[in-house]
């Protein structure tokens, strides 16, 4: 019997814009897309979203009121929970100049207004398979082993591993990143949400339930402990 199915990672999206209008068509169109949004009218207010509840990705205009926007993506990108969430810069301005500027505030990219909606939302898509490849792909693999996201089941060269439903967040979180460390608390907020407040201790209960179901594979062990980190893939 296979685990009631959690629904797919929802990608969010942070919009910073101070223009009530545009901020409204955004916020509309993306959730349309299927992203979950939050919204800022100004740098400080995006500040304090993006601390609060970090997005995958941020839509950040350049003219904003008090703080511009190169000045907010430079402060996102000094802040570690922030450090590599995609920003995408949108202006008015169109001059070379401008651009080579925006990134080098630490932009991932930019968008000149008036832009075109579906081609934002393809570059929202684009810098998230960078990123957070669970969110737009259909499966994930590694080695032997294969999730697929639509159905929340995995397989080891073909054959399914039965997972619950939280072993199958933890392994979704960490096959994104092979190789990265993920510390029990980025674990904890991936898997669990930030409004959780649950111990180190859940984390490793559950990671030793996922071993133990990947151990009945051939397959050789792939989550690895980094003491006084967390843990990894192999
Ligand atoms: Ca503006």
């Amino acid at each position: 019997m296979r685990p009631a199915a959690p629904a797919k990672v929802q990608p969010h999206v942070l919009i910073v814009e101070d223009e009530p209008a545009q901020r409204e068509v955004l916020r509309y169109s993306l959730q349309a897309e299927g992203f979950r949004t939050t919204v800022a009218a100004d740098g400080e207010a995006a500040l304090l979203s993006a601390a609060e509840d970090t997005p995958d990705v941020i839509v950040l205009d350049w003219m904003l009121p008090h703080v511009s926007g190169p000045e907010i993506c430079r402060r996102l990108r000094r802040s570690p929970g922030t450090q590599k969430t995609a920003i995408i810069m949108l202006s008015a301005r169109a001059e070379e100049s401008d651009k080579i500027q925006g990134l080098e505030t630490g932009a991932d990219d930019y968008m000149v207004k008036p832009y075109s909606l579906p081609e934002l939302i393809a570059r929202i898509r684009s810098q998230l398979r960078r990123i957070r490849p669970a969110a737009v792909l259909d499966q994930l693999t590694h080695g032997d082993l294969r999730m697929d996201l639509e159905q929340r089941r995995v397989f080891s060269n073909e054959r399914e591993i039965p997972l619950g439903p939280t072993e199958f967040r933890l392994l979704e979180a960490l096959i994104e990143r092979p190789g990265r460390v993920l510390s029990r608390d980025q674990l904890l907020d991936r898997v669990w949400g930030k409004d959780q407040y649950l111990g180190a201790r859940t984390v490793d209960v559950h990671i030793a339930r996922l071993r133990k179901a990947l151990s009945q594979t051939d397959a050789p062990a792939p989550i690895r402990t980094v003491r006084g980190a967390g843990y990894a893939l192999r």
